[in-house]
């Protein structure tokens, strides 16, 4: 949408920091479907620095924040909106590239609110909004969040640095993949200092599985299937095969991206007729471009999409685009 400003780079100029400067107001913290912790963490640590100066702010979003991530100080507050009230001074967007990942709530925010401010790190940001503040550097915008609140002076409270390291710890896979920087681990670190307490925040995230959870984890990875010489790899997770929560609180991608010699690793999960894409790149493959050809997005090593079922059909479709995007990586490699 033309007519906002757009700020690119690590310091949010003054027209984004301008929204935030008064002392108490109303705002809306909007979260994109199936919101993951980079968003959420973003919206809680913003929206509690505003509280902490007088503001009085709403969250939430198409959907509910997934259990998982009940350990977020503040998730209480954020819930599924069936409309989002208001008026606001201003209403927030994190981590959301296309203004269609909020199921159609940003058009009732942009009527409710006077302001809407769009924070994000993908590079396929459509610039939706009144201020656009994007920073394609960013490993997670949970370290844009925290430049915003360096740059207001917000106090960091330890239940806004845990959000904020959480983000970051999930966007870069515990700070394992290629988005990680020197700037990810002074954020880090800053985050650590102000107490966020990275051994809590592993143990919240990674091992607080229910006892069934390695029963439906051995179930997914006898899915696995590897082809294209090892370059390729997916697992398919047809409706009913695991429980759904499950999935949600797994990065079950993660497993065909972990076998050395693939380059593209795709997640498929059937869900209410639809089939939810994740798509993990290693080294030379954009799945971002793939992503993008069914309608999606992401980052270059990170991207997903949705995609009609049955899962078949979709395997069909999405696998010969990343058949097709391994051969351009690498012209005349086996097919
Ligand atoms: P995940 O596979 O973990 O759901 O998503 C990985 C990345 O791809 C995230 O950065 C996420 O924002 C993006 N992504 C996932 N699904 C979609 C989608 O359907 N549309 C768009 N635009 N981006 C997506
Ligand atoms: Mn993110």
């Amino acid at each position: 949408m033309s007519g906002g400003v757009e700020h690119r780079g690590s310091t949010p100029a003054e027209a984004v920091l301008a929204p935030f400067r008064k002392d108490g107001g109303r705002a809306l913290m909007l979260g994109h479907v199936h919101p993951d912790a980079d968003v959420l963490g973003t919206l809680l640590a913003l929206g509690l620095a505003l509280e902490g100066r007088g503001w009085s702010v709403a969250y939430g979003g198409p959907h509910a924040a997934p259990g998982a991530l009940g350990f977020l100080p503040g998730i209480e507050r954020y819930g599924r909106l069936a409309e989002v009230g208001g008026p606001f001074d201003v209403a927030v967007l994190t981590d959301c590239p296309n203004p269609q990942r909020t199921e159609g709530l940003i058009d009732q925010a942009r009527r409710a609110a006077r302001l809407i401010v769009n924070i994000d790190h993908h590079p396929d940001n459509r610039r939706y909004a009144d201020v656009n503040w994007l920073d394609v550097e960013a490993a997670a915008t949970g370290e844009m969040v925290y430049e915003l609140l360096e740059a207001l002076g917000a106090p960091l409270t330890p239940p806004i640095a845990t959000n904020l390291f959480t983000a970051i710890h999930t966007d870069t896979g515990s700070f394992r993949y290629s988005n990680v920087t020197a700037r990810t681990f002074r954020t880090a670190a800053a985050l650590v200092a102000a107490g966020a307490e990275p051994a809590l925040v592993s143990e919240s995230l990674y091992e607080r599985r229910a006892p069934d959870a390695l029963r439906w984890l051995g179930e997914s990875l006898a899915r696995v299937e590897v082809s294209d010489a090892g370059r390729l790899a997916w697992l398919a997770l047809p409706a009913g095969a695991v429980p759904e929560t499950f999935v949600e609180s797994e990065e079950l991608v993660n497993y065909p991206r972990s076998i050395a010699t693939v380059r593209v690793a795709c997640l498929f999960r059937e869900r209410g007729g639809e089939v939810k894409v994740s798509l993990r790149g290693k080294g030379d493959v954009d799945v971002q471009r793939i992503a993008a050809q069914f309608g999606g997005g992401g980052h270059r090593s990170a991207a997903g999409c949705t995609v009609p079922g049955p899962v078949a059909a979709a395997m069909r479709a999405v696998l010969a685009a990343a058949r097709a995007a391994l051969a351009e990586a690498r012209p005349g490699a086996p097919r």
